[in-house]
């Protein structure tokens, strides 16, 4: 996919990836959840069953503005 272009400002965004900052401090990729995030009081959030896709953030060089995509690989 080509990177898009900034819907306010019309620049090419670049790609990059949200960080996620887990458990003991290792980061990884953000990734998209299906659903409303359901609570657990041992896991901080439920995600049994959900689908989840790996996410994708383009940003604005120039307003600095985050769009993001999970496209199923
Ligand atoms: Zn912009």
């Amino acid at each position: 996919m080509s990177a898009p272009s900034c819907p306010a400002c019309r620049t090419l965004m670049e790609e990059g990836f949200m960080i996620d900052q887990g458990d003991h401090s290792t980061p990884s990729q953000s990734e998209w959840a299906e659903g409303p995030p359901e609570r657990s009081f041992w896991r901080g959030l439920n995600l049994k069953g959900k689908e989840r896709i790996p996410a994708v953030t383009y940003r604005c060089p120039q307003c600095g503005l985050l769009q993001s995509y999970a496209h199923k690989v």
